[in-house]
């Protein structure tokens, strides 16, 4: 007998050899039918393969993860089935899961491609799984699975089968079609109830480009129909809230070739918003003990020669700027922490006048590839909302505290309601590879989760996700339509300040090193304004909005009333514009609405004669005639920051 422990920590004895499907039956016949793999003693495993010893047992279904990447890279070998099916020949390279479904990366040999046989493939894929294959584990000699791919005349399956050691090799076969693989995978096809490939690209083989360009197609499976129709749904309605479209119709920013890729250009329009959010946090970080700082966009070699940074991505970054005269070296600014240790040096410190807070919006500048650029969400200028707290050690965890309201604050005033933390902490089995005391460590490590669990946020904990630097708090905000994204970190630092040699004198009269504390609420504001749209779909938040109302004139005749409407709202601190234009009145209307303005102010005969104005909503319609001062109050009203 051996003994199974599960995830509640629970035992059970069963025989020698049993599986993780038996396992998962002895408990419900539902369960069982739901379950993909089984994480045995933290490694995944086909719920078919027999368990020979005492293990801690986690059963996968399609609501974890790594159940969830499972189904994907078997359906991988469900699609490279369908494609020997449909194109006898083809050679096959890898086939992983990926976030979003999973992909295979094929030689269809001299064939030409495209996606027009997408549907011919979803129809055999769908045919295949029907069939309910078996995936069939096997172990096998490397000479026999050379052999194996030698006679198929497959050599990406070769190639990849150099760098195996004999007895460890595995072959995956289901139905007519044998893969090699490491497996594991669900117990049979007929797990996929739906298919759909979403696209086709080139990819070099293993990635080098003097290696031959293979065909990599993209596709998705679901455990059920309705979640094919549902995530194609989602899809749909991501494409509408797409930041880079959204950008261009409410004209916030745009890109130019000739001034140089992922370098955004803020329009007008996205300059005030942009300026306000800096001005929203701006307000709420002095009110925090925050002191602004400015510092250049450029810095010396050295200065990254001491900070490490030159190092590890100085070759990788943008090259260095030289004087004329001097020769000296400057980099672009990658990171304003190096800036705000030389700032902290310009006074000693006593134990007394810790924290040290100092924020800035700091531009900097990082090397992307071309292909690695995506609108506002990866650029290679961008402005942080950055701030270094240097403090001492007992005072890690009040920092934290004081960090997550103010992110919290953030999160609320522009609409983010679902958000978890991830804590991130050292690897302890592997504790010689961060630097830093072990006892900083454990206090730093034990006041973030306080602070966490303090303010009541919904935290996961990752162990060895921690930089060698110092544990960190990460944000993550699900949208509006359930797409995860992160946002605000929240760093602790224990290698600049040593760089730095940074210091203060404690009580004890002795020099001790401050603890640097990395946080942005935002990240970037780039990074941030994008998500915020895709969030809020463009209808940002009334006191963010870069325009609150526009007046929509019914002809030239009222021309006159719009401008003195115009200007009594300016009074009040209420921003918009007048659609002067000589168009009809719903061609304005549809025009506004498009361009999102929370606010239509339409004036006529009646409205400038009886000195009112007729107010609609967007997406909401009508609201009625109204005094201005009412307009006003209902505007004050809706702002509630
Ligand atoms: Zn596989
Ligand atoms: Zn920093």
């Amino acid at each position: 007998m051996i003994n199974i422990t599960l995830p509640d920590g629970s035992q059970r004895s069963y025989d020698k050899g049993i599986n993780a499907y038996q396992v998962a039956l002895s408990i419900s016949e539902g369960l069982a039918r739901n379950v993909l793999a089984a994480e045995i003693n933290g490694e995944v495993w086909d719920a078919s393969r027999a368990i020979q010893t005492d293990v801690n047992l986690k059963l996968l279904t399609w609501n974890d993860d790594k159940g969830k990447a499972t189904f994907w890279h078997s359906s991988a070998h469900l699609m490279a089935e369908a494609l020997e099916a449909l194109y006898p020949g083809t050679k096959f390279g890898i086939g992983p899961a990926i976030e979003t479904g999973f992909y295979y990366d094929v030689d269809f040999g001299d064939r030409e491609f495209s996606s027009d046989e997408f549907k011919k493939i979803e129809e055999k894929i769908m045919e295949l799984a029907k069939a309910k294959s078996e995936f069939i584990r096997k172990e096998i000699s490397k000479s026999d699975a050379i052999n194996y791919f030698q006679a198929k005349g497959d050599e990406y399956k070769l190639d990849l089968l150099e760098s195996l050691t004999d007895g460890q090799i595995t072959f995956y076969e289901q139905g007519n079609f044998t893969d090699l693989c490491r497996g594991p995978h669900i117990p049979n096809t007929g797990f996929v109830k739906a298919v759909k490939l979403m696209s086709v690209a080139g990819a070099y083989w293993r990635g080098n480009e003097k290696n031959k360009q293979l065909t990599r197609i993209y596709a998705v499976t679901f455990p059920k129909l309705s979640e094919l129709t549902a995530y194609l749904e989602l899809l749909e309605e991501a494409k509408k809230r797409d930041h880079r479209k959204l950008g261009k119709e409410l004209e916030l920013f745009t890109f130019s070739e000739k001034v140089g890729m992922g370098l955004p250009l803020w329009l007008p329009k996205g300059a005030m918003l942009r300026e306000r959010l800096t001005q929203f946090l701006q307000k709420a970080q002095i009110k925090a003990g925050y002191e602004p700082v400015i510092t250049p966009h450029i810095g010396h070699k050295n200065l990254y020669v001491t900070s490490g940074h030159y190092d590890k991505y100085g070759a990788d970054s943008f090259q260095p700027i030289k004087t004329p005269q001097e020769g000296e070296e400057f980099f672009l600014k990658p990171m304003n922490c190096p800036h705000h240790c030389e700032i902290y040096k310009t006074k000693p410190r006593s134990y007394k006048d810790l924290p040290v807070r100092y924020a800035e919006f700091g531009t900097v500048y990082r090397y992307e590839q071309s292909g690695e650029l995506h609108g506002l969400t990866r650029v290679r200028g961008f402005t942080q909302d950055d701030a270094h707290l240097f403090c001492r050690p007992d005072q890690v965890k009040e920092e934290f505290k004081k960090v997550i309201d103010l992110v919290l604050y953030v999160f609320g005033a522009l609409g983010f309601e679902n958000y978890t933390a991830q804590i991130s902490l050292r690897d302890p089995e592997n504790k010689t590879k961060y630097i830093g005391s072990d006892e900083n460590w454990q206090l730093a490590e034990q006041s973030i989760i306080e602070a966490a669990a303090e303010k009541g946020l919904k935290t996961v904990v990752e162990l060895g996700e921690a930089a060698f630097y110092g544990p960190k708090l990460d944000f993550m905000v699900k949208d509006a339509i359930g797409r995860k994204w992160q946002l605000g970190t929240i760093q602790v630092d224990y290698n600049l300040p040593e760089r730095f040699e940074l210091e203060y004198t404690g009580s004890d009269n002795q020099k001790h090193r401050p603890v640097m504390i990395h946080r942005a609420p935002f990240g970037s504001l780039e990074r941030f304004v994008a998500v915020l749209i895709e969030h809020c779909a463009g209808n940002f938040p009334l006191w963010l909005s870069p325009d609150q109302y526009i007046i929509l004139p019914i002809s030239e005749k009222y021309a006159d009333y719009a401008k003195n409407i115009s200007n009594s709202l300016n009074n009040y601190d209420i921003r918009g514009l007048i659609d002067n234009r000589d168009e009809k009145i719903g061609k304005k209307i549809r025009d506004a609405e498009v361009k999102k303005i929370p606010f239509m102010l339409i004036v006529g005969e009646k409205e400038s004669e009886e000195g009112l104005v007729s107010v609609r909503k967007h997406g909401e319609g009508d609201l009625g005639a109204m005094s201005m001062e009412a307009f006003a109050e209902l505007i004050k009203k809706e702002i509630t920051i």
